[in-house]
């Protein structure tokens, strides 16, 4: 796999695409990022020129996300469509709206992985988080619906402070139904850069148990079990395979994968803000290869971050590019969530007091501030008068 990866990076392979039909939804998550309102989604038809676009620029895995794709009238039109094209076919929904004739349509296009958020086994807690009434009981019915199909279904579970403790509950969950699940701590901004769903995250100190957890050990994961339990604590390659192939570059992003708007607003990931073109004024080609943003996120290099590429906990930290933007103003800088995380992880794994390159660096300013000034030396005469 590993070689594949390797030269999907090397030829600016767009292997993989997560494509957002709209960001309308039914429910009102209350960490949810999106502006709900329909600002003008693309059509039936430009998006069909658009997964013409990506087939010919050589996608694979794509990926139908949203706010809540069925609440387009042509999903099933456009998952037809993309069958047509060959794409190896992802979902991503709250499932509310799928019933046992939707799921069997999702079969015979066979659509390969249904990904659905549950955030506790304890409907007043999931519903609570949704603002649905109900909600954990008809996702729940939705994913028998699917797995009686045979399809294959994975849970999501952010967690932040509501559901905290929910993930032991999840766990159980996801075996009794027999799907594999992944826990998410990661919390980003609001799209319009608001920083109050931060508030929502857990501490460090909270989190300690589960990243203590041997039996949610991220680090066993391997390429070959990427569909087993694992926690993302905010970075990931957007096709999910994490590989050497990587090795110099921050992420996949820009380089095998992108992210695609409702709007045909292009982005290296989605939770990546550097816009770098639109479809509905230029071709997918004209920006994937030529566009400036897109080749200047390309251009960057681990060995050349400023301050991360100096960190001797790199290894325990899973900081992404796009976060380090949103919340510290800087694609190739260092941000305190990730640092923090870092630390606990290396902390874990037997490091001694361990340090971030950010944190040694700020460490160094306040005590050069804090060493009182010498006092001024007294003049020394030399000679007579
Ligand atoms: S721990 Fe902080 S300084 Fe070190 S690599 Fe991660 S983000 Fe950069
Ligand atoms: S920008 Fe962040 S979320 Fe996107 S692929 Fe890179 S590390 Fe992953």
């Amino acid at each position: 796999m590993d070689g594949l990866i390797r030269r999907t990076v090397q030829r600016h392979l767009p292997w993989s695409v997560h494509v957002d039909l709209t960001y309308r939804c039914n429910e009102r998550c209350i960490h949810c990022y999106l502006d709900h309102e329909d600002h003008g989604e693309m059509k039936t038809q430009e998006i069909k020129d658009v997964l013409e676009q990506l087939a010919l620029a050589g996608t694979l895995f794509l990926t139908f996300s949203g706010g809540e794709i069925f609440l387009r009238a042509d999903l099933f039109e456009l998952l037809e469509f993309a069958r047509s094209q060959h794409f190896d076919i992802s979902l991503k929904t709250n499932a509310l709206l799928i019933d046992v004739e939707r799921a069997r349509k999702l079969r015979e296009l066979s659509v390969r992985k249904i990904q659905i958020s549950i955030y506790s086994a304890e409907p007043e807690v999931h519903d609570a988080i949704t603002k649905v009434r109900g909600s954990l009981e008809r996702t729940l019915a939705a994913i028998r619906f699917l797995q009686a199909e045979g399809l294959q279904v994975k849970i999501a579970c952010p967690l932040m402070k509501q559901n905290l403790t929910a993930y032991r509950n999840v766990q159980a969950l996801a075996a009794e139904l027999g799907v594999p699940y992944v826990l998410d701590m990661t919390i980003t901004p609001k799209m319009d850069g608001d920083m109050s769903l931060l508030q929502l995250r857990s501490s460090t100190k909270e989190l300690l148990p589960i990243l203590e957890d041997a039996s949610l050990n991220p680090r066993a994961c391997s390429p070959d079990s990427l569909e087993t339990e694992m926690i993302s604590t905010g970075s990931a390659t957007s096709s999910g395979i994490e590989s050497q192939a990587y090795e110099d570059i921050p992420c996949s992003a820009g380089h095998n994968s992108c992210y695609i708007s409702p709007y045909g607003d292009v982005f290296p990931c989605v939770q990546m803000p550097v816009a770098t073109g639109n479809l509905r004024k230029q071709t997918f080609e004209d920006i994937w290869f030529r566009s400036e943003e897109m080749n200047r996120v390309r251009a960057v290099r681990e060995s050349q971050l400023p301050v991360c590429s100096k960190c001797s906990i790199r290894q325990y930290c899973e900081r992404c590019p796009g976060l380090a933007q949103m919340e510290g103003g800087d694609l190739l800088g260092a941000y305190e969530r990730a640092c923090e995380l870092a630390e606990v992880n290396a902390r874990i794994a037997g490091v001694a007091n361990p340090v971030s390159a950010m944190h040694a660096q700020r460490l160094k300013q306040e005590n050069v501030r804090s060493i009182p000034l010498p006092m001024a030396a007294p003049e020394i005469r030399i000679g007579s008068n």
